[in-house]
């Protein structure tokens, strides 16, 4: 499997905000988004068996599978079956684009996180999620979040704020709840606290 790398770290957004969790980054993404700042070219390999056994190093008995995005890494279904096996919780950060929603491999995870991406809106393919993330980066968010929530069924519904320049923009993303109903403020904790 292509990597960029393997850590541990307590989760920083949404519902699972402070849960201890290895993060497992693939390289590679189905999207090419221009304003991408996610490091997903690979560094580094392994085998299923061995990113288990690398994980096994760790505390945490929870694991993130995210990228770039997850769901196209090769092999992905017989790792989450493997850490299934072990006992593991398992999460995916996906953008929602790869149309996973009858991959049988899915039954092995406990968490599905959609961070669909604004600029574009006609790329969801995914029908269920637990949490849906928005980031509010323009002022048109708050109606892309209501096509989001027409197109994807989940259990919350969140706003991030877009971070520039290394500032979040919490001023936009107050505007875009204000506007909405039934969606929650989430804030990349681990930026503020300044963890990993
Ligand atoms: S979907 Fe995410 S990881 Fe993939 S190119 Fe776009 S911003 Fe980067």
């Amino acid at each position: 499997m292509k990597l960029v790398e393997v850590f541990e770290s307590l989760q920083g957004e949404g519902r699972n905000s402070g849960r201890r969790c290895v993060f497992v980054r693939f390289a590679g993404c189905n999207l090419d988004c221009p304003w991408c700042d996610t490091a997903h070219d690979a560094r580094f390999e392994m085998t299923v068996g061995e990113l288990v056994a690398e994980i096994a190093q760790y505390r945490a008995r929870s694991v993130v599978l995210t990228g770039g995005e997850p769901t196209v890494a090769k092999g992905v279904d017989e790792l989450v079956a493997a850490l299934k096996e072990r006992g593991y919780w398992i999460a995916v950060e996906t953008n929602g684009t790869n149309g996973i929603d009858e991959a049988p491999w899915l039954a092995f995870v406990d968490y599905i996180a959609c961070s669909p991406k604004i600029e574009r809106p006609g790329s969801l393919r995914l029908a269920h999620a637990d949490e849906v993330r928005v980031v509010a980066s323009c002022v048109g968010a708050a109606d892309f979040c209501r096509a989001v929530r027409e197109r994807i069924e989940a259990t919350d519904y969140y706003v991030s704020p877009c971070e520039r320049d290394g500032k979040m923009d919490f001023a936009l993303a107050k505007e875009t709840l204000e506007s909405l109903d039934g969606w929650s403020l989430s804030v990349q904790l681990h930026k503020l606290l300044g963890f990993r």
